[in-house]
C-alpha cells in the first residue's frame, strides 16, 4: 500500500489541477522524479497537457532510447525542444565546447542558453507548469511547496512530488513499474548533461554528481532559482 505522503500528494495534486485553467507543460528531464510526476498527473486525469523535455544538445547517449521506451510506457508524446544554434555557436565560440567548467558565470551562461531561454519561449502562454521537485533532493529545494507562484516565468508552479522523501519515490515507481533512465544503474543518482554529471560515491548526496565542482548553494541550472531574469 502507499505511503500517506503519496496518498495525500495525489489528491492535493488532483484537487490543484481541477481548478487550474489554461493549458498545462510538464518538465520531463529523464529523472525518476519525472517518471513519478507524470504517472501521478497523468492518472489525476489533467487534460490539455504537454509533457516536453530540453534537449540541450550535451545529454547522455542512452537518452534517446530511453525517450522511446517512456513514450511506448506512458502513451504520451513527449516534445522535445532545443536551444537557438545561433545562440549555441556564439556560446561555443566564447567558452568552447567545456568551458562551462571553467567558471560560474561561464556555467551560468550555458544554463541560460541552452536551459533557461528555451524554457522561458515554452512556458509562455501557459497556465501552469509541474516539475518533479522535491524538497528532500538537496539545501537547495528544501523550501519547495506543492503549490507556488513562479515569479521568474510568470505562472503557477506545481510540485507535485515536494513532500517526498527517498523512500516514497522508490515505493511509487515499484508499485507501478515506472521504466526508469539506465544512467542509474552506472551509479547516476541525478541525471544532467554530459559535462556537469557524474555517478557518486557511496554516502554522498544524490545531487553531489551534478556540478560537483561548484559550492552546494550554487548546484542549481537557474529553472528552480527565485529570482528574475536580467534583461
Ligand atoms: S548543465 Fe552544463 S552543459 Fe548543461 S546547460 Fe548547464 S552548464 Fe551547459
Amino acid at each position: 500500500m502507499l505511503s500517506e505522503t503519496i496518498r495525500k500528494s495525489a489528491e492535493e495534486t488532483a484537487r490543484i489541477l481541477k481548478n487550474l485553467r489554461g493549458p498545462l507543460s510538464l518538465a520531463f528531464s529523464y529523472q525518476a522524479e519525472d517518471t513519478a510526476a507524470l504517472h501521478l498527473v497523468l492518472q489525476s486525469g489533467a487534460g490539455d497537457l504537454e509533457v516536453f523535455t530540453l534537449d540541450t544538445l550535451k545529454l547522455f547517449p542512452e537518452i534517446p532510447s530511453y525517450h522511446r521506451d517512456l513514450e511506448a510506457f506512458f502513451g504520451v508524446h513527449i516534445r522535445t525542444y532545443r536551444p537557438d544554434s545561433g545562440e549555441v555557436s556564439a556560446l561555443e565560440e566564447k567558452i568552447g565546447e567545456w568551458g562551462m567548467r571553467a567558471s560560474l558565470e561561464n556555467r551560468r551562461l550555458c544554463c541560460r542558453i541552452r536551459k533557461l531561454n528555451p524554457l522561458e519561449k515554452i512556458l509562455a502562454g501557459k497556465g501552469a507548469w509541474i516539475t518533479g521537485l522535491r524538497a528532500a533532493q538537496s539545501p537547495t529545494r528544501m523550501a519547495t511547496p506543492v503549490l507556488e507562484y513562479d515569479e521568474k516565468f510568470g505562472l503557477i508552479k506545481i510540485n507535485p512530488l515536494a513532500a517526498w522523501e527517498d523512500e516514497d519515490l522508490a515505493e511509487y515507481i515499484a508499485q507501478y513499474g515506472l521504466p526508469q533512465n539506465p544512467l542509474y544503474a552506472q551509479g547516476f543518482t541525478s541525471i544532467g548533461c554530459t559535462p556537469c554529471t557524474r555517478p557518486v560515491g557511496e554516502g554522498e548526496d544524490i545531487r553531489a554528481g551534478r556540478w560537483w565542482w561548484e559550492n552546494p548553494e550554487h548546484k542549481e541550472c537557474g529553472l528552480h532559482t527565485k529570482e528574475r531574469r536580467q534583461a
